[in-house]
């Protein structure tokens, strides 16, 4: 095992940065690669796909919500602090073939502290990505085939945003009406609500407490 996670090699896809460096084949696709210098956001924004699939290239970061502004204005502002961690292998099939299939393996999460629809307070909601994308000649070719297709079929580009396309599959993962396991908030209403506290015993059925609600309170206001 490698010891020193900062100084392991993250492979970048970037053309010109691949004239001077190898880069390394990496058996475990998708391993989180969550230490990387800034330059690495720059290139995910514009990757030449086909380069990291010839060189199955795995890159990966993490980086602040804050920098998805659709996944941000989800969270109503309390996005801050949370992180995508991701990572994207290329890979090439049938590289000997005259029209080899361009592939890029996506993997990403992100936990976002999103507005619970009972309740209305914040939920956690964990949004994780796990998905194969094949990349065809054009925008033409990809609509064709990406009905009858399994995988996602793609437009190759030189300059592909793969943060955007990140952003996408996580906002497609949201759920519509996210939602506590168990709201927090029956205790906090019966706390501040004094109308509530009519000394009925917790667990009690809601009708029973709301015949004692009204017959104990003939007089009231
Ligand atoms: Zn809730």
């Amino acid at each position: 095992m490698q010891p020193d996670k900062a100084t392991k090699p993250v492979v970048v896809c970037e053309p010109d940065a691949l004239k001077g460096a190898r880069p390394v084949r990496r058996g475990g696709a998708g391993r989180e690669a969550s230490s990387l210098p800034s330059h690495k956001e720059f290139v995910a924004r514009r990757l030449d796909v086909k380069r990291c699939a010839e060189e199955g290239a795995t890159l990966g970061g993490s980086e602040p919500v804050e920098k998805h502004e659709r996944l941000m204005a989800e969270t109503q502002g309390r996005g801050a602090g949370s992180e995508v961690v991701w990572s994207a292998t290329g890979e090439m099939r049938n590289p000997g073939h005259v029209h080899p299939e361009i592939w890029l393996h996506l993997r990403a999460q992100t936990v976002l502290p999103l507005t619970c629809q009972r309740c209305l307070g914040a939920v956690s909601v964990k949004l994780a990505v796990d998905r194969p994308f094949r990349f065809v000649a054009d925008e033409e070719t990809a609509a064709a085939q990406d009905d009858d297709a399994q995988e996602d079929v793609l437009a190759l580009s030189r300059s592909f945003d793969l943060l955007e396309l990140i952003e996408d599959e996580l906002l497609m993962e949201m759920p519509l009406a996210p939602r506590h396991d168990v709201c927090p908030v029956a205790v906090q209403l019966s706390a501040a609500d004094p109308d509530f506290d009519d000394g009925s015993a917790p667990g009690e059925h809601p009708f029973a407490l709301l015949g004692k609600l009204k017959i104990g309170k003939p007089t009231a206001k």
